[in-house]
């Protein structure tokens, strides 16, 4: 009789806290994603997030979402094989709670720690929802605005905005307009009712982006009584086509044949047609990330987590701490060729 050795499968735990959500997650090492647990913190009405408040924020809702997450996935706490947590970039005091978490359970369990790149996790959670294998991506959300492709074993910038991202670009102007948190699904239904272009800056550099001065000049434009639906309208307009313009040139010079569109503003309609129509252009097939996992989470944590272990890459508790300002292509990768 042929022997049959079973391999255990790896499940992982991970736990984002980059910036507004505590997120826990447990992936499977085929892929299944067990559970997805999330609590976000919202700022005051008309501020934005305040970093010690959002950190006490993820200190109380730590345990339960974690406890859920175990419950979620039919697992106990040593099922778990590996943790995995976003060590940057993001806001310190909301990184050093996810961090804290990780260290104590990894310690507490003799369990391999996973140090993973938050933008990165975007990335490789849009990868596994769309089965790409060779992607220019669009990095949209609160903490990015990049275009990237990979090579030579990291993944490299092809642009990126030059001050605040697009995220921040709607959740700011939202904030001084007094629409909702998080600002850009309330732009977004605003800007449907509107229809009439307003002259806004469109600032493109080389292929880069800059966003602050078209923020500014739509405040202006609000001061002055412009109806809210034309700015909203406009805004969209304007801050999608320079990301739309600057990734129609890194598809041209890179060749890629995938595009894909990952990050909380991936969830943006008006934006996933507008790529996909230069996409076309381009001859290469549009892909967005899952519409459930466009925004922060714990899944994109352990899935990355799971891809780091298998080649190798852990962290002494010691050696754990968190990284504000690490960038995405500050990472070497070596499942991707
Ligand atoms: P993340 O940091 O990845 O969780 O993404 C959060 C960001 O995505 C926030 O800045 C939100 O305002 C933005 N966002 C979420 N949904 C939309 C949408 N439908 N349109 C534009 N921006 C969005
Ligand atoms: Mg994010």
């Amino acid at each position: 009789m042929k022997s049959m050795k079973r391999v255990k499968q790896l499940n992982c735990l991970g736990i984002e806290s980059t910036a507004h959500t505590f997120g826990a997650s447990i992936v499977i090492d085929n892929g299944e994603i067990c559970s997805d647990v999330r609590e976000i913190y919202i700022p005051h009405r008309g501020r934005g997030i305040h970093p010690s408040e959002a950190a006490q924020h993820h200190n109380s809702k730590a345990q339960s979402v974690i406890l859920k997450a175990l419950k979620g996935a039919g697992m106990n706490v040593n099922d778990i094989d590996i943790i995995a947590f976003s060590c940057g970039p993001g806001l310190g005091p909301c990184l050093r709670v996810g961090a804290t978490v990780a260290r104590a359970l990894a310690t507490y369990l003799n369990k391999p720690l996973v140090p993973i790149n938050h933008a990165l996790a975007h990335i490789e959670i849009g990868i596994l929802t769309t089965n790409v294998e060779d992607p220019l991506v669009v990095l949209v959300s609160g903490g990015h605005t990049a275009i990237s492709a990979f090579g030579g074993n990291r993944w490299r910038i092809y642009g990126e905005t030059e001050d605040i991202t697009l995220g921040n670009l709607f959740d700011m102007f939202a904030r001084a307009t007094e629409l909702a948190t998080p600002g850009g699904p309330e732009v977004e239904k605003m800007a449907a009712k509107g229809c009439k272009l307003i002259d806004l800056p469109y600032t493109v550099k080389g292929n880069d982006v800059a966003y602050s001065g078209l923020l500014s000049a739509a405040l202006r434009e609000y001061q002055k009584g412009t109806p809210l639906e034309d700015l909203c309208f406009s805004l969209q307009e304007i801050a999608f086509s320079m990301m739309v313009e600057a990734t129609e040139r890194s598809l041209a010079h890179t060749e890629k044949k995938e595009l894909l569109l990952t990050g909380g503003v991936a969830a943006n309609k008006k934006f996933q047609l507008m790529l996909e129509s230069i996409s076309g252009l381009q001859n290469a097939e549009f892909h967005v990330v899952d519409a459930k996992y466009t925004g922060d989470s714990g899944v994109q944590i352990a899935w990355n987590g799971i891809l780091a272990f298998q080649n190798g890459i852990t962290v002494k508790i010691e050696d754990s701490i968190v990284k504000p300002r690490w960038r995405l292509d500050q990472v070497d990768i070596s499942w991707r060729s």
